[in-house]
């Protein structure tokens, strides 16, 4: 972001970017999630952090600034000293400032980013937690350039919801009924991903299966990868016998990741 290099530059320039964060707030983070401001607010400082700690990187313009200031000051320690005069400039001492400083600086950014997101959820209810914590591993898709070749382009419509789906919140505009079943009892996000007779089941699946098929063909050939095993892989030869043909299978299981016979332990490893 542009305003970090101002934060970089110039010591305790916060001050000076309430307006951004106002806007941040009250304007681009409801536009992103789709919804009303009061349901965002609460998720703000949560989306302060990285992705890769449940966050979304929008850092707030006006407490970042002294992280940034001092990041920067600490990279840039040899040039300030060799500007101050105090030593002969060298690119080898500005190289192993920089290996020496940065790592020790980035492991304490990272432990107070750990810090940060616990106290976070921790004000979430108990089910909110649940899929809170299981948003670390959740973010990838925030983090990829969007591309046709590779199919990483969402819609409005897809961003939104997945947004929504990775801070347990319900997506808009959910039917009312269940298309599979017909149930109007009571259909939100967990019936949807749980219904059998739905198609949400069905679809998670084979898109997960297509994707693998679709890396596979490009490490062997598209001839040689197949959705489904077949019945009698090994042809026959003229006297009656069957050839050896190596080949290898996977099976994949989906689940629903907030069901309630999934065991907790499961979900560091769910993405
Ligand atoms: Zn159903």
């Amino acid at each position: 972001m542009e305003w970090q290099y101002v934060h970089r530059t110039v010591s305790d320039a916060g001050k000076f970017f309430d307006g951004v964060e106002e806007a941040i707030a009250s304007e681009f983070l409801p536009s992103l999630f789709g919804v009303e401001v009061d349901i965002t607010c609460k998720y703000r400082k949560l989306a302060e952090l990285p992705v890769r700690h449940a966050g979304l990187s929008l850092s707030n313009p006006t407490t970042n600034t002294k992280e940034c200031y001092k990041s920067s000051t600490l990279y840039c320690s040899h040039l300030l000293s060799t500007l101050r005069g105090r030593v002969q400039y060298s690119p080898v001492d500005n190289l192993d400032c920089q290996s020496e400083v940065m790592p020790e600086y980035w492991s304490r950014i990272e432990a107070a980013h750990k810090v940060k997101v616990k106290s976070e959820v921790d004000q979430f209810p108990q089910d909110t937690q649940r899929t809170l914590k299981r948003a670390k591993t959740t973010g990838r898709w925030l983090s990829v350039m969007p591309s046709h070749v590779e199919g990483t382009i969402l819609s409005s419509t897809e961003f939104r919801d997945a947004l929504m789906l990775r801070y347990a919140r319900v997506p808009s505009n959910l039917p009312t009924s269940c298309d599979g079943c017909g149930d109007s009892k009571k259909f939100d996000v967990k019936h949807a991903l749980d219904c059998k007779k739905g198609g949400l089941v069905t679809a998670r699946h084979d898109e997960s299966r297509d994707g693998l098929r679709d890396l596979l063909a490009h490490v062997f050939s598209p001839s040689r990868i197949r959705c489904e095993p077949m019945i009698n892989p090994a042809p026959i030869r003229a006297n009656g016998t069957k050839t050896h043909v190596p080949s290898a299978s996977s099976s994949s299981d989906f689940r629903n990741a907030d069901c309630d016979d999934l065991d907790s332990r499961f979900l560091g490893g769910i993405d």
